[in-house]
């Protein structure tokens, strides 16, 4: 398949709430790489993943809802560096072209009501905890795992009710424009076949973006 930088859409729509978790300190490698990449707050996705996402407005509108998006494209550079700070099997793809972030056939995101207040899930997006982030940098991952349980699709918890059905709620309005949950990360949501045999790695420049 051809690409070229028309094919990838920077995401500005009333019912998306833009606040890329690695434009900031708050995430799993404490540092805001997108800033020192000179990338920043923007989201961007292949345009075969926003002509799904775009399909959502109508609903997000009628319920009164907002999507937040934490994370989109990863640049190859901001994967390759994440690695580097947390080199730790299983915590970031082997290489950028096994990440559907990388391609820009994945985002990360969870629901918002109307005045753009996050709803309360399982666990944080990307199970964010400040306390995790310095033990795993640690390479203590024993109680980051074990939160991490909490992230999964099957996770029940009689006194998580109102976070479970948020969940819920998420999953069914992401897969109602056929996008595909993944078991273990409650945020993550693909483009079916969004991998590196019909998607190619590419280098965006922020500035050559609409
Ligand atoms: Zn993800």
């Amino acid at each position: 398949m051809s690409e070229n930088k028309s094919s990838y859409i920077k995401i500005k729509n009333d019912r998306f709430i833009v606040d890329m978790m690695y434009a900031k300190k708050t995430n799993m490698v404490g540092r805001a790489v997108y800033k020192e990449i000179n990338w920043g707050n923007i989201a961007v996705v292949h345009v075969d993943l926003w002509e799904r996402l775009e399909e959502l407005t109508k609903v997000l509108e009628k319920e009164k809802l907002k999507l937040k998006i934490c994370d989109a494209y990863r640049p190859k550079i901001a994967h390759e560096i994440m690695k580097k700070i947390i080199p730790i099997e299983g915590f970031f793809a082997k290489t950028p072209e096994r990440s559907q972030h990388c391609l820009a056939t994945a985002v990360d995101v969870c629901l918002c009501d109307d005045d753009g207040r996050e709803f309360l899930f399982p666990t944080k997006v990307d199970a964010y905890k400040k306390k995790y982030c310095e033990q795993v940098l640690q390479g203590e991952v024993d109680e980051f795992l074990s939160y991490l349980k909490k992230a999964r699709h099957d996770y029940f918890d009689e006194k998580m009710k109102n976070a479970i059905s948020n969940r819920k709620m998420l999953k069914d309005i992401m897969e109602s424009v056929g996008l595909e949950s993944i078991n273990h990360e409650w945020w993550h949501y693909n483009l079916p076949n969004g991998k590196i045999d019909r998607y190619p790695l590419i280098q965006l420049d922020v500035k050559e973006l609409g």
